[in-house]
């Protein structure tokens, strides 16, 4: 029977109500800062990406404006026609001596640089092996590549393993995990995913969207970290380097060979210099200022200890993600309205972003958070705990 077009959408609306898993948007008022004014209420906020707070550094926002003054405020085109600033390449050579790659190459965010990356580089006869709990824009790349792709159990090396004995007939095997998986704030076994993919003779791509910045000695990511080098490192300005874009560190061939195929990068209007301007003072900072990383790190243990001694099953691993497991949707959307009334803003993963009985509150922390914001956080953590008990 037909419908308009917007009853509808309203019918698959209230589908995607009864199903809890609804999505609203809220209105910041003010800067990203741990306390916000969001949709005209005074929040603490534990689930920004500015891990080390830069996004707000008066050094980044000075290397905007002045580029901004001279450069404008868009880039007017793709990198390919007349995009193409100084500002990029001096941003690109200093993405590779901050990951330590040869080349690497900007784009507009790090979803584009993972599709961009899987829809060009592995061809029709290759295959791609990709672990469970992928970010989005990995499996959207792959499902855009023209090769088959295999999914892998999730950091399961042994299942790694089998997947990698199957497919022995296929000349180019691409294994992409990403670094830190950003619903469960765990790290990938890089270091063995690397030996696996040496003995077997396949590529390894690496997101380190949530590693850059923040793992290693001087915050190069999940690669310093492990002492690795994989054949292709993906990540993105828009979480601890505080800015916005995305960029794939390499080799010069991939670069080059980037340039020409990955049609996110060709088809794409480029960042505006006065961003990268501001990204590369950003990496300047990271490499040379260990203190944010610590006092983060320091932050990311109090909170995990003090949830997990309130009895809260909290997951992941030294990395500022700290995924709380409620369980169904409709609980842990309640929870997130419930610290809310707490004046705290950590939102409810629900479906499909994780599996089912599995939502979670999902908490970030940055180096921004005073001791007092903890303090109100495991407070309110503590109040719901006690309040569910009663209400049982
Ligand atoms: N990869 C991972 C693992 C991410 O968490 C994200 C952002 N949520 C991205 C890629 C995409 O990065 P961007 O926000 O720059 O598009």
């Amino acid at each position: 029977m037909y419908t308009t077009f917007n009853s509808w959408l309203a019918e698959r609306v209230i589908d995607i109500k009864e199903n809890n898993l609804y999505r609203e948007l809220n209105v910041m008022n003010s800067w990203p800062k741990p306390k916000v004014d969001m949709n005209g209420k005074k929040k603490i906020v534990f689930s920004s990406n500015n891990y080390l707070g830069l996004a707000t550094d008066e050094r980044l926002i000075n290397a905007a404006e002045s580029t901004g003054r001279k450069f404008g405020v868009g880039s007017s085109g793709s990198r390919l026609t007349t995009g193409n600033s100084s500002w990029h390449e001096k941003l690109e050579d200093r993405i590779a001596s901050f990951k330590q790659t040869e080349a690497s190459l900007l784009f507009s965010s790090g979803y584009l640089a993972n599709v961009g990356v899987l829809s060009s580089l592995p061809e029709s006869e290759d295959i791609i092996l990709s672990d469970e709990l992928n970010h989005a824009s990995i499996i959207d790349g792959c499902r855009l590549s023209k090769a088959k792709t295999i999914i892998y159990k999730h950091v399961d090396l042994q299942d790694l393993e089998n997947k990698l004995k199957e497919t022995k007939i296929y000349d180019r095997r691409f294994i992409v995990t990403d670094s830190v998986f950003s619903m469960d704030g765990n790290i990938a076994p890089l270091d063995k995913i690397i030996a696996l993919a040496k003995a077997y003779h396949a590529y390894v791509i690496v997101d380190d969207a949530h590693g850059t910045g923040i793992l290693g000695e001087n915050g190069r990511g999940a690669c310093e970290y492990f002492g690795v080098k994989p054949d292709v490192v993906i990540g993105t300005l828009s979480k601890a380097i505080g800015t916005e874009g995305g960029f794939v560190a390499g080799s010069y061939i991939l670069q080059d060979f980037l340039i020409n195929q990955a049609r996110t990068f060709i088809f794409q209007t480029a960042i505006p210099p006065s961003v990268c301007a501001a990204s590369y003072e950003a990496i300047n900072i990271i490499e040379v200022d260990q203190r944010m990383r610590e006092s983060l790190m320091l932050k990311v243990n109090i909170i995990r200890n003090r949830l997990q001694a309130l009895g809260y099953k909290v997951k992941g691993n030294k990395t500022p993600i700290i995924p709380v497991i409620i369980g169904e949707a409709k609980k842990a959307l309640w929870f997130s309205n419930k610290l809310k009334e707490h004046d705290i803003f950590a939102p409810a993963i629900r479906p499909p972003t994780v599996k089912e009985g599995e939502s979670r509150i999902r908490l970030t922390v940055t180096a921004e958070h005073s001791y007092d914001d903890i303090d109100r956080l495991i407070q309110a953590f503590e109040t719901i705990r006690k309040e569910q008990e009663v209400t049982k």
